[in-house]
């Protein structure tokens, strides 16, 4: 499988391209759906991952994808258990790869819930097509907390990190927590400093959730990686913390000697982070210290 097909698996390439036989395989093989503990999973179709969980009285599901992986994931969830009539869906933030399916599951009947900046977030980012925008009807400010059948669920907003309106969704007796786009596993992340970006809380806020995990608490990454995973520990949340640490001091050190953007950015990978894949130019080193230099200069 070459590395175009295994970033649309991840979810990190958007377009619409087709399905290659091997990739249609690979998928029938390892997924899409997949149980982790506690009628709790995860669905990796097409864009950021979905988390589910389902019970005979309720279903509950973490952001929505596109709409035809939304459909897809419709129509594959219930072989996990029967569902009822407590239907949630969770944004974790705006971005297009994880609402797109919104629509799906308003059709559905699932409330959808966000947090209180999301649904601004959609439809400043739709520009003249938002009023085609399906958003939150119930929003929240810290958090909130909603029965699905056995489980308990909370989603939690720790301020401005990746955008301006993520929040972390915890299943609590499974112990499982999606970090929506918190976590890019292993790539360089989107930063979206126009939707309300702060990499220095969202080094803090990393630290805050990986010591309210214990050592089982399983994380759900919104971007996964084939070599490294779509699930971890707090150690993959301390990791990428720490790689926006090293983000931060070098674009601090490079400003302090009275570099350009261009000199700073000139840098091919942080030695201490071999392991970070680019998946193109606005998931790039180079984007990366382009923010990162725009917040300590704003
Ligand atoms: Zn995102």
């Amino acid at each position: 499988m070459n590395r175009k097909t295994f970033l649309q698996q991840l979810g990190l390439v958007t377009a619409g391209t087709a399905l290659t036989p091997a990739l249609f395989n690979w998928i029938k093989q390892n997924g899409p759906f997949y149980p982790i503990r506690n009628n709790v999973g995860y669905f990796t179709g097409r864009g950021g991952t979905i988390g589910w969980h389902i019970t005979n009285e309720s279903v509950a599901v973490i952001d929505s994808q596109f709409q035809n992986s939304a459909e897809d994931f419709m129509a594959g969830i219930f072989d996990f258990g029967p569902g009822g009539p407590a239907r949630y869906l969770f944004n974790t933030h705006h971005h297009g790869d994880h609402v797109s399916g919104n629509g799906v599951f308003r059709s559905g009947n699932f409330e959808i819930i966000a947090h209180q900046n999301v649904p601004e977030l959609q439809r400043e980012s739709a520009g003249s097509n938002s009023e085609s925008v399906v958003a939150a009807n119930r929003v929240f400010d810290d958090e909130i907390t909603v029965e699905s059948g056995s489980e308990i669920i909370t989603a939690k907003y720790y301020g401005r990190a990746h955008t301006r309106g993520d929040s972390v969704i915890w299943f609590e007796n499974a112990n499982i927590a999606h970090m929506g786009d918190l976590v890019f596993n292993r790539w360089y992340p989107f930063i979206d400093t126009n939707g309300g970006a702060l990499i220095e809380n969202w080094i803090s806020m990393l630290e805050i959730v990986a010591n309210e995990a214990t050592a089982d608490t399983r994380f759900i990454f919104g971007h996964g990686n084939r070599d490294f995973g779509v699930t971890g520990s707090s150690d993959d949340l301390l990791y990428m913390r720490d790689y926006l640490s090293k983000l931060m001091e070098h674009t601090q050190a490079g400003i302090q000697a009275g570099q350009s953007p261009e000199e700073i950015s000139a840098i091919e990978q942080f030695e201490e982070f071999p392991d970070h894949q680019s998946a193109g130019a606005r998931l790039s080193l180079q984007s990366n210290i382009e923010a990162a230099y725009a917040e300590l200069t704003s």
